[in-house]
């Protein structure tokens, strides 16, 4: 009680100094004072018991402003991804019980949605038996990838933003999708981008072939 009485008193001080007053030095002050309200004599307790003197009224503290509403969040600009859409099939996600749901075959975990990607090979033809991934999963994949890579070995393709970002609006994963999720997937886009072929790269690709090329011939 002695500690509540003595930073309400402290407090109200602050708050009837009538001049701004930084918040840290508030804190400083308020810690100081609860703790050493018990070493203050029993005597002084007593009076404060007797006198209610620790009963300040709410009335005499001013009334918490309620912030005002935030403006609604713009929506977050287009942020130009390297994109190949003929690398890539519109990913499935499967709700736990859907016909095809196996499990997020990454963590072990059947009780979770999954997300199926379809990804070209080198081949040419389209990878249809990626390991089902669950959202979770795969932001821990995208959290870690450095190089874009698909989290699935034996593919050997991308896994490129838009279709995260296809998975991720469907109606099932939509409503778990955190913002701390899209931060990650942003940087993800980032690193990303840098991975895009620098223009003329080809032609400096072939010119390295033919450079192989002649030395094998020498
Ligand atoms: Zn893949």
């Amino acid at each position: 009680m002695e500690k509540i009485a003595r930073t309400r008193e402290r407090l109200l001080h602050f708050t009837n100094l009538g001049r701004p007053i930084l918040l840290s030095i508030v804190q400083d002050e308020l810690i100081q004072t609860n703790w050493d309200a018990p070493l203050r004599s029993m005597d002084v307790a007593r009076t404060v018991l007797t006198n209610h003197a620790w009963n300040i009224s709410d009335e005499r503290f001013p009334a918490v402003a309620v912030p005002p509403p935030a403006p609604a969040a713009a929506a977050p600009p287009a942020v130009p991804n390297y994109n190949d859409p003929t690398a890539y099939e519109a990913p499935v996600v499967l709700n736990v019980g859907d016909a095809g749901y196996e499990q997020n075959n990454v963590a072990f975990n059947d009780t979770v949605p999954i997300i199926k990607f379809i990804h070209k090979k080198a081949d040419g033809s389209m990878h249809r038996s990626h390991p089902q991934i669950g959202l979770e999963s795969l932001i821990g994949h995208v959290r870690s990838s450095a190089d874009g890579r698909c989290f699935d070995a034996d593919c050997g393709g991308k896994l490129w933003p838009r279709e995260i970002e296809q998975a991720l609006a469907s109606p099932i994963l939509a409503p778990s999708v955190t913002d701390e999720m899209r931060t990650l997937i942003g940087f993800y886009k980032q690193r990303f981008n840098q991975l895009r072929p620098a223009v003329g790269g080809k032609t400096q690709k072939r010119k390295t072939r033919r450079k192989i090329k002649t030395s094998i011939l020498i």
